[in-house]
């Protein structure tokens, strides 16, 4: 057969000598090319007497749309090398892989379709005609060799814990209450500013965990984070105290925003108990408020905030009092937390934060004082944020990737799987597949 034949048909070191057709497609005839194949692997001598053939058909990747059945017969040779402990071996080349069915190619395919195209392991299963067991071995493989062993250096950390299938709760009959049983949690940590994606998660979500994560990187890799971003977490809080004193923690506006609205949403409850005697329903004035109420003023429009402010003046004043003052706090807190990217000086800084205490202070509700201590509890790392502008949001975008990953695999049930799985997906731009060049 000519050239082109083997260039088109043929696995890397072997030669195509015959094309037939067969029942399901072309038989394609191969024999090896290369001299190396004839040489004992364990002393290298080059063989002499051939001890017969026997039949091989690896399977290799589709060409041109078809998969072509590739017939290998190999032959054994006898090593002469009278030193040698090596009586006979079978020809072998790079491209095939000793006692292997598939070719190297197709199973490098198969794993690569998994860590670096974000298909399942059952959709790579089809699309390369092989079982999911297959799949999962090359996949293993496959990012053992394109993951990086050790991540660079990292300046702005992201921690944040993500949940690992359903928590498991059984009855207690003697404590009367319900106990947890299962709840698995994975913490991730996540490169914020060099774009390394998602460097590792470990198991649980104690603050052990992080420390000894952390604490198993060099310690110029630990001395180069100047920030680490985490959620309002006193578990996570205290790790980097422990593991990283020199960064400064930031604590980013979503928690904050969102702890605010909480308690926005909490005195309308409680107002609405406490006047009306039950929970709020449809025809309370408040309760249709419900979903105005937790948004941002600077996200409405001129006359739909003039609306909104015209609907609290309308409740009646038992519940529009409490529930306003909430609203001002609130939309005070998002004013202060909205000063990050602005460049913003002291001053500034301090009277709006002056102006959220001293709204709390004079509401006298238990849920804004509440607020206002937690505040100040976090103000340092607020303040982080509002200098620097840091934000979580990469873990966050991470989380979902995990989440989406876990669905998509029906659940894991290893989760040093699962952890592997989900550090090849949100790696993948790091890693250059998500380059639209
Ligand atoms: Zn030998």
């Amino acid at each position: 057969m000519d050239g082109a034949t083997t260039r088109l048909l043929g696995p890397e070191g072997l030669a195509v000598t015959s094309v037939e057709d067969g029942q399901v497609g072309p038989v394609v005839h191969l024999v090896p090319t290369d001299e190396a194949a004839r040489r004992c692997p364990e002393c290298g001598t080059r063989a002499r007497r051939s001890k017969g053939r026997r039949s091989t058909r690896p399977r290799d990747l589709p060409t041109g749309g078809r998969r072509p059945s590739l017939v290998w017969r190999k032959r054994r040779w006898r090593c002469d090398q009278s030193s040698c402990p090596r009586r006979s071996f079978t020809e072998a080349v790079g491209s095939v892989s000793a006692r292997k069915r598939l070719t190297v190619g197709l199973r490098a395919s198969a794993g690569a379709a998994v860590a670096d195209t974000g298909r399942t392991v059952v959709q790579s299963a089809r699309e390369h005609d092989v079982s999911s067991s297959v799949v999962a071995a090359a996949f293993t493989e496959h990012a053992a060799r394109v993951l990086p062993v050790q991540p660079e250096t990292v300046e702005v950390l992201g921690i944040d814990e993500v949940r690992r299938g359903r928590p498991k709760w059984v009855y207690d009959d003697q404590a009367q209450s319900w106990q947890t049983i299962v709840d698995r949690w994975h913490i991730g940590f996540v490169d914020l500013s060099g774009g390394q994606g998602l460097l590792g998660q470990v198991e649980g979500r104690t603050a052990a965990a992080v420390v000894e994560r952390l604490a198993a990187r060099p310690a110029d890799w630990r001395q180069r984070i100047r920030h680490v971003a985490i959620g309002m977490s006193t578990v996570f809080k205290s790790a980097i105290r422990q593991a990283l004193p020199h960064a400064q923690l930031v604590v980013d506006h979503f928690p904050v925003a969102q702890l605010a609205n909480a308690t926005v949403t909490e005195v309308r409850r409680w107002v609405t108990i406490q006047v009306r005697g039950r929970r709020g329903r449809k025809g309370n004035h408040e309760w249709e408020l419900r979903n105005r109420l937790t948004r941002r003023a600077d996200s409405l429009s001129n006359d739909h905030l003039a609306e909104l402010q015209a609907d609290l003046k309308l409740l009646p004043k038992r519940i529009g009092t409490p529930i306003t003052a909430a609203w001002n706090t609130k939309e005070d807190l998002l004013d202060l937390l909205a000063l990050a990217h602005t460049n913003p000086n002291r001053e500034q800084i301090a009277d709006l934060l002056y102006r959220f205490y001293c709204g709390c202070a004079a509401s006298g509700l238990p849920e804004l004082e509440r607020l206002a201590t937690t505040v100040q509890t976090w103000w340092l790392t607020i303040l982080a944020f509002i200098n620097t502008g840091i934000t979580n949001a990469g873990s966050e975008g991470t989380n979902r990737m995990i989440k989406t990953i876990a669905r998509d695999a029906y659940a894991f049930r290893n989760p040093v799987n699962q952890r592997l799985r989900t550090r090849c997906a949100t790696t993948r731009r790091a890693r250059g597949h998500l380059d639209p060049r």
